[in-house]
């Protein structure tokens, strides 16, 4: 039998639009870019940066290769940032295969070039993720040590790493979270986590640190990468578990990449609206440089009403 539902406002937005604009006035969302390699992908990171301006993040971040192979590209990229846009920009920062020195120096450079936010890590092995890491004899040998010496160089704002699903290398969730509460004892105010796919994971994770006293607000990192093929073998890398649903959903679309760039989108939003639910109100979008699916997941979450566009002259 047909059962009469009580009817809503028509003009009431729906699904994850709803659940962004209720109650939200701080939703704030961050973009990741990646240093580009080439003027073809500087240009394309550049067309990226100006369709994503108007949505006015609360910053970006610039990564830096394994081993600090990015590091002059990821410096020139924070740089222009900060000369031609608004944005504020956080600069990625590794301690692999480098002296104290040499870290120290970069991170005098960023504050002398007006960059006032550093993400700081241990980093990936420059053999690759998944090798053995070694820590230089002379540099910071974790992202705890790194921390303590950029404090010491200037009052830089510190993000560090989170991971709801544990680092592959923590033997337990108690090795996990102490060394979460070492960079917040080292002066960080923000973790960024690794990407996962179901909000379970995440609020599992954000249980155990709430457990642990740790305050800081734990930011949930959102992965756009629309190959699946290559979200797959990234995932097992760094550990992070794929559900059988989601690879499901781009089954026998490998050579379909609209439909999967609209799944992106729409999965990603969709796990915005359920964190939303336990209240986060940042997330991190890595880009990987796109603009279309980073902007549509924002715009979704109400970011193009917010605030003041941004400007990139
Ligand atoms: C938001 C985000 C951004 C990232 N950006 C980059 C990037 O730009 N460039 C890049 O190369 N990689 C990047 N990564 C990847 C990251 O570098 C790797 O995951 C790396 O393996 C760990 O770095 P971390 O800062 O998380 O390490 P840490 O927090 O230092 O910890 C790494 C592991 O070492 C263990 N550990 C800590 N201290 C000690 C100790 N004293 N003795 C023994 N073990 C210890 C920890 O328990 C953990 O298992 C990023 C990751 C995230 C989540």
């Amino acid at each position: 039998m047909n059962a009469r539902l009580p009817l809503r406002d028509p003009n009431a937005p729906v699904g994850a639009i709803a659940r962004a604009s209720a109650e939200s006035p701080d939703l704030k969302v961050s973009f990741e870019f990646f240093p580009p390699k080439n003027q073809k992908m500087e240009d394309k990171l550049w067309a990226s940066i100006e369709k994503l301006a108007p949505l006015s993040p609360d910053f970006v971040s610039v990564t830096y290769g394994a081993g600090g192979s990015t590091r002059e590209r990821t410096h020139r990229t924070v740089a222009r940032m900060v000369e031609e846009t608004s944005f504020a920009p956080a600069a990625h920062l590794t301690c692999v295969d480098a002296t104290r020195e040499e870290i120290d120096q970069v991170a005098r450079e960023y504050w002398d070039a007006g960059v006032r936010h550093i993400v700081a890590l241990r980093g990936d092995p420059s053999d690759g993720i998944g090798e053995a890491y070694t820590p230089h004899p002379d540099g910071y040998a974790y992202a705890d040590d790194l921390t303590e010496g950029l404090k010491k160089i200037a009052d830089f704002e510190v993000s560090v790493s989170a991971y709801p699903e544990q680092h592959p290398e923590s033997a337990n969730w108690s090795v996990e979270i102490d060394n979460l509460k070492r960079k917040i004892d080292a002066g960080a105010t923000r973790a960024i986590t690794q990407f996962f796919f179901s909000p379970d994971v995440f609020w599992r994770f954000q249980d155990r640190v709430l457990d642990a006293g740790i305050d800081i607000p734990i930011v949930p990192g959102l992965m756009l990468q629309p190959n699946f093929n290559g979200l797959a073998r990234m995932s097992k890398m760094c550990g992070v578990s794929v559900p059988d649903w989601y690879a499901g959903l781009f089954d026998g679309l490998d050579k379909d990449p609209v439909t999967r760039d609209m799944l992106t989108a729409t999965l990603a939003a969709e796990l915005t609206a359920e964190l939303r639910d336990r209240g986060s109100d940042h997330f991190h979008l890595y880009t990987l440089n796109r603009a279309e699916i980073a902007s549509s997941v924002s715009r979704i979450l109400g970011l193009h009403t917010r605030g003041k566009a941004a400007a990139v002259s």
